[in-house]
Order: C-alpha cells, then sequence, then structure tokens
C-alpha cells in the first residue's frame, strides 16, 4: 500500500465507521438492547412452554380417549364371546334333543315289545293260519314300526273266505301271501298271524310292520260303515300298544310300493287323510 492509497482507505475507514451506527445500531445502545432480547426470550419461551403444554394436554386427552375407545372395544369383544357361547350352547343343545328324538323313533332304540303281554280285546277273534313257507313261515317280527293298510281286491269276499285263501297257500303253492288281520263286510276281525310273526303282505315292509286287510262289497274298493269302524278300532289298539303315531306310522300299501292298494283310498286322498284324523 502507497502513502496514496493508504490515505484513500483511511478516509473510507472514516468513512465506514461514521455510516456504521445507522446499520449496526446494537453496538451503540448495547443496554436497551440486551433488556428487548432477554425481554422476546422471555416472552417467546413463555409461548414454547404454553404449547408444550397444550400439547401435553392433548396428547393426555387423546390417550385417555384411545383407553376408553379399548376398554369399550375389549367390552364388547367379551359380550360377544359370552353371545357366541350361549348360542353354541342352544344349538348343541337343540341338536342334541333332534338326535335323542330320531334315536327312540329308529326301530333299533324302540323299545321291543312282549306281545303275549298285551291285552287283546275281545271282538279280535285269532285264527291263525297253520305254519307253511307260502303264508306262515313263522319268521319272528323283532320290531313293529308301523301299520300297513290293504283291500283284498276281491269283491264282495268275506273275512274268512280270505282267511282261507291264505290257509290254503299250504296246499296250494300258488303265492306267498297272508295277513296279520283281516276286517270283514260286517266288521269283525280275524286275526291270521300272531304279532310277533312277519306275514307277506307289504313287500319290503313286511320286517316291521302289522298288516290289515279289509273286504269290500264292490269294485271300487270303498270300505263299508262297519269295516271302517272296525279299521278305526283295530288301528288304535294297534298303535297304543305298539306305542306308534297314528299320522306317521299308519300308511297304505300304496305308501311302500306304489300299488293301488287299498284302491278307493288311493283314489281319494281325502278320504285316507280323514281316516287319519278319525284315528286320533
Ligand atoms: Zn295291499
Amino acid at each position: 500500500m502507497n502513502r496514496f492509497t493508504e490515505r484513500r482507505y483511511r478516509g473510507t475507514e472514516q468513512e465506514d465507521t461514521e455510516r456504521r451506527p445507522k446499520r449496526y445500531p446494537e453496538e451503540y445502545e448495547p443496554e436497551r438492547d440486551l433488556q428487548g432480547s432477554r425481554q422476546r426470550n422471555a416472552e417467546q419461551q413463555e409461548r414454547r412452554q404454553r404449547a408444550e403444554q397444550r400439547r401435553d394436554e392433548d396428547f393426555r386427552r387423546r390417550k385417555q380417549k384411545m383407553l376408553r375407545r379399548r376398554k369399550r372395544r375389549c367390552r364388547l369383544r367379551r359380550l360377544r364371546k359370552v353371545l357366541f357361547r350361549l348360542l353354541l350352547a342352544a344349538a348343541v343343545g337343540a341338536g342334541l334333543v333332534f338326535l335323542c328324538l330320531r334315536l327312540s323313533q329308529l326301530s333299533m332304540f324302540r323299545k321291543k315289545i312282549d306281545v303275549s303281554k298285551l291285552d287283546k280285546p275281545q271282538w279280535i277273534e285269532e285264527n291263525y293260519i297253520k305254519p307253511n313257507p307260502y303264508s306262515r313261515p313263522q319268521t319272528e317280527l323283532e320290531w313293529v314300526n308301523g301299520i300297513v293298510v290293504h283291500y283284498v281286491g276281491n269283491p264282495g269276499t268275506t273275512a274268512r273266505q280270505n282267511q282261507s285263501y291264505f290257509n290254503g297257500l299250504a296246499e296250494s303253492h300258488k303265492t306267498y301271501a297272508s295277513s296279520h288281520f283281516v276286517i270283514g263286510l260286517e266288521g269283525e276281525v280275524i286275526q291270521c298271524v300272531p304279532l310277533d310273526e312277519i306275514a307277506y303282505c307289504s313287500n319290503d315292509r313286511n320286517q316291521d310292520t302289522i298288516s290289515i286287510e279289509c273286504c269290500h262289497p264292490d269294485e271300487s274298493g270303498e270300505f263299508t260303515q262297519a269295516t271302517y269302524d272296525s279299521l278305526v278300532r283295530l288301528t288304535q289298539w294297534l298303535c297304543e300298544s305298539f306305542k306308534l303315531d297314528g299320522s306317521e306310522d299308519v300308511i297304505r300299501h300304496y305308501d311302500v310300493t306304489g300299488k293301488e292298494c287299498p284302491l278307493y283310498y288311493v283314489r281319494n286322498q281325502e278320504a285316507w287323510e280323514q281316516f287319519i284324523r278319525d284315528l286320533r
């Protein structure tokens, strides 16, 4: 730096010093500025503290809300579990009751009845056909789960004639046929086969049913009033003796094989339904 530039520099430095207070006032009023700065700092700190407090409070409130919500959810979950268990227990209970009822209806669980102890009414005439392979094979009837109603299909024949026909099969060997009971045109009831033996009458249901053949005066197959009344009386006694349900366990030959037997009560469904109602 030479002499001239040094002077110019000094001049410039002096000028700079004069201008400086305008740009940097803190250098000239340090006390006042320090006080203001402290105040500002205090205010800032206070604001910060208030904000922190608000944040804390907000956080606490949200946490409480969350805890309340969680508790409510827990209660609901517990309630749902209890309800589910109750429903499950009810369903299992209902299922067991249903199963027991069904099992009690199955032949293997149905109590076997000692026919020798049955109190047989006087109006049943015992006239058993002689043992033979064609109409009385003496096969044991182990369980009685139903009663099958038939018509003889031979208009005007009597109960006695039908009993003789079954009896004659032992010699004629014409066919395999028989029935536990035959009800005549006058309402007479003849028992042809003991109740602990099967009869050849109802195809697949020979093994677990009792059969009743009914005489009829004409081709229509309709029973006389006397035959009908005896049929009702006999069926009621059998239902009672073998603990059967008239509306479910009393069927037609038609219900086993589809054969039109008993003819009138297959062609006239209402007449059959009336018969079932009359059993009550
Ligand atoms: Zn039949």
